[in-house]
């Protein structure tokens, strides 16, 4: 099927090449997927949420890559909180495959954030919500600081950055699973050994992801063995300036 254009649709590519993922999606998850690439084209120049316009791109490179990491998720209900979330890379899709999530997107910039905040109410999408804040900032309020199963991150910072960033939202015996290249993690694993033992982290797994049109993508889960230390993550900006 194409749309009117004639061109294939993001849904379309969608239900195309999600069940080598071993997923299933039913129609209704095909429409909002189709409603949230529109969302995405209409709000690009207002919030500078994404540079691919090609709905293939869109399918295969945000939709797709996204739902790679519910092969990391474990079933049944999880609060999830996805750290610089941007147009809600992973978070959003993983919350339309599995309704039972409880997502928090987290994003610095106020206009992502109202988008998404619109985007959620036209896809009707519920016990998922956008805040405003600095990962540095919010892991110190206790209504999010060790409340977290799990902590999602595409395209935010190297992983040493992303321990002290997420970790803290992380309860003992939760994980972050951040989305990375398979070169990115050879190098970010090793170079992230200080920050995980700092941050009471542990690595789990480097996981390929095994889609051909995803090549050279992995997870890389970390599991939070212990409550963070209350001096992190250090005031906002330290440490993308000065990883640990
Ligand atoms: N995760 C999305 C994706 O993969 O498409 C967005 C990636 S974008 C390159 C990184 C996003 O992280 C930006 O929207 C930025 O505002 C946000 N960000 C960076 N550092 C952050 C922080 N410390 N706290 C909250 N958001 C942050």
């Amino acid at each position: 099927m194409t749309g009117s254009d004639g061109h294939f649709t993001a849904r379309d590519r969608l239900a195309s090449t999600v069940a080598d993922l071993g997923l299933s999606l039913t129609p209704r998850q095909l429409d909002a997927f189709e409603m949230y690439a529109r969302l995405l084209r209409e709000g690009k120049r207002e919030a500078n949420l994404t540079a691919l316009t090609d709905p293939i791109d869109v399918a295969d490179k945000h939709f797709l890559d996204s739902l790679t990491v519910l092969g990391a998720l474990p079933d049944g209900p999880l609060r999830v909180i996805d750290i610089g979330a941007g147009a809600g890379f992973p978070g959003l899709p993983l919350k339309i495959v599995r309704p039972d999530l409880d997502v928090t997107l987290l994003e610095a910039t106020g206009k992502k954030v109202a988008w998404l905040q619109r985007t959620i109410e036209a896809l009707r999408l519920s016990g998922v919500r956008a805040l405003a804040a600095r990962a540095e900032e919010l892991a110190h309020d206790a209504a999010h600081r060790a409340e977290y199963d799990m902590a999602v991150a595409r395209a935010v910072a190297p992983l040493a950055v992303l321990c002290e960033l997420c970790l803290p939202f992380v309860r003992p015996g939760g994980r972050l699973i951040a989305q990375k290249t398979a070169a990115g993690a050879t190098d970010e694993v090793p170079a992230a050994a200080r920050a995980m033992e700092l941050l009471g982290g542990r690595l789990v797994e480097v996981r390929p992801v095994k889609h051909q049109a995803l090549p050279n993508r992995v997870l890389v889960v970390v599991e939070q063995t212990a409550l963070a230390l209350r001096d992190y993550p250090r005031r906002s900006g330290l440490p993308a300036k000065r990883p640990l």
